[in-house]
C-alpha cells in the first residue's frame, strides 16, 4: 500500500478508468445461468473442477459463487439445456465477496 501511495506521490498520476472498455467477443467471462431454462439436473454442479456451483436436491436453486470460477467453459458445453453461456465480462471486481455469489431459482423439475 505505501509503495503504491508513493508511485502516486511521485509521478502524479492514478489509474482514472479500465484499461479495457470492453473485452473481444470469444472473451471467456462470467457465466450466465437462464433460470427459465434450468431444469436443476446439476450435472453442471459435479463437472464444475472449482466448485463455483452448487446446488441441493431438496432446493430448486443453483448457487454460483463467481469468484471461484476459472472460465474453463466446462459447464456451458456440458448443459443439454443451454442454459449457462459464458459472457464477455471481464471486470468481476467487488467490495464485498457477497455480491460475487449468486442463487438462482430454477425451475428445478429434476430437483429432489
Ligand atoms: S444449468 Fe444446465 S446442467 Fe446446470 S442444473 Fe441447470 S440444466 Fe442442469
Ligand atoms: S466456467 Fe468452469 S469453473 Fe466456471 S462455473 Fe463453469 S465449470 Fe465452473
Amino acid at each position: 500500500m505505501f509503495e503504491i501511495l508513493r508511485k502516486i506521490w511521485q509521478t502524479g498520476t492514478v489509474t482514472k478508468r479500465q484499461p479495457l472498455a470492453e473485452a473481444a467477443g470469444k472473451y471467456r467471462g462470467k457465466i450466465e445461468l437462464d433460470a427459465a431454462k434450468c431444469n436443476g439436473c446439476r450435472d453442471c454442479v459435479g463437472i464444475c473442477p472449482s466448485g463455483a456451483l452448487s446446488g441441493s436436491s431438496d432446493r430448486p436453486q443453483i448457487i454460483i459463487e463467481h469468484h471461484k470460477c476459472v472460465f474453463c467453459g466446462s459447464c456451458a458445453d456440458n448443459c443439454e439445456q443451454r442454459a449457462i453461456k459464458m459472457t464477455n465480462q471481464c471486470y468481476l471486481e467487488a467490495k464485498d465477496k457477497q455480491d460475487l455469489i449468486a442463487r438462482i431459482e430454477v425451475s428445478g423439475e429434476k430437483c429432489g
